[in-house]
């Protein structure tokens, strides 16, 4: 009996015994186990983990590693228990490929005044409204990672000046970089479009404020597919309300699912996702997973995982 790996997530068990047969399907040699099944704590080297409740990863004295099966891994970092192992977090083409056609949607979405459209057509009203064209409007993309530069050369390829902001000023052929506080600025000032893709850390939490919509041109679209706590929803809500930003699409919020009562629900400017901007596909990521397990069982060699000082 080949020793368990131990998958922890917070899901129900049905959506658990989703990725449990996925992980079985892909690596069909390894012994999948879940916190329900009988298994020897102390056998356990390698944990694949969707948001674990905190305390799951404790007490496993042989663990190795861990794997999430999410891109992001910030509430994984948070728990106080979580053992000083490297963590691997997704990095899927097809899950930066989904986020990349979410967000060249919606930019197209507001640029062709879609919602004011669809307010429109509640009201009976035929009023046309003057087309801009692409390359008159900047789109500015916070986080160059994965899901950021797959995004910008979809939005690039649409026509779009894209400025990107990242930590270390990552560059793409036909992208504009900026990184560092005033790099920031310079990447917000004038833009049509805002999209966050940052992780979310210490650094980024809060980024989406006042001073920030303030640098975007009037009326512009605010896209926040990062995490909730990237916004600050009281400074967007004035920004909506004094036109400063014309419509928000967020999939992201402080609290999900989003409260019945919270005011996103009913803003006229604002569009809610449920969280599926970039939904993980079980059988790509089960792949990616399995041939990760596959090399460490093969070589003892631990992937190289996210900096855990750094957030992301
Ligand atoms: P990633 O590959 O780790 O990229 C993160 C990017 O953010 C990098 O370009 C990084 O800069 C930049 N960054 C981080 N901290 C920064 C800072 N303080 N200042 C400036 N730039 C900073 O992550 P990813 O795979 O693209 O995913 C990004 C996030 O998307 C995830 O963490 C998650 O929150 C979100 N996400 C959402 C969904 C959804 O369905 N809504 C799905 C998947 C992911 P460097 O390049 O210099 O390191």
């Amino acid at each position: 009996m080949p020793e368990p790996v131990l998958l922890a997530t917070s899901q129900s068990p049905a959506e658990e015994a989703i990725w449990r047969d996925a992980l079985a399907r892909a690596m069909p040699d390894e012994r999948i186990v879940t916190a329900a099944d009988p298994f020897d704590r102390s056998t356990v080297a390698i944990a694949i983990v969707a948001n674990p409740v905190p305390g799951a990863l404790a007490g496993l004295p042989a663990l190795a590693w861990v794997h999430s099966l999410w891109a992001g891994v910030e509430r994984l970092l948070q728990d106080a228990t979580l053992p000083p192992v490297p963590v691997v977090r997704l990095v899927d083409p097809t899950l930066a490929r989904t986020m990349a056609e979410t967000v060249a949607a919606c930019v197209l979405a507001l640029h062709r005044d879609l919602p004011l459209y669809a307010a429109q057509q509640r009201r009976r009203a035929w009023r046309q409204h003057p087309a801009r064209a692409a390359g008159a409007c900047p789109v500015a993309i916070l986080g160059m990672g994965e899901m950021g530069r797959a995004s910008a050369e979809l939005l690039l390829g649409l026509g779009f000046p894209v400025r990107g902001w990242s930590r270390s000023g990552t560059a793409i052929p036909g992208l504009i970089a900026h990184s560092g506080r005033d790099g920031l600025g310079t990447a917000l000032d004038g833009a049509a479009y805002l999209v966050n893709l940052l992780p979310l850390t210490a650094e980024t939490r809060g980024i989406l404020d006042r001073a920030c919509f303030a640098r975007l041109a009037p009326g512009a679209g605010v896209i926040n597919f990062g995490r909730g706590a990237h916004l600050v929803e009281a400074d967007l809500w004035l920004a909506l309300d004094d036109g400063r930003v014309g419509h928000a699409v967020l999939d992201v919020f402080a609290q999900e699912p989003l409260p019945r009562d919270h005011p996103a629900w009913d803003h006229p400017n604002v569009t809610v996702l449920p969280h599926v901007a970039a939904p993980t596909d079980e059988a790509s990521a089960a792949a990616i997973v399995a041939g990760a397990v596959a090399a460490f069982r093969s070589t003892g060699r631990v992937p190289a995982g996210v900096d855990r000082a750094r957030g992301y």
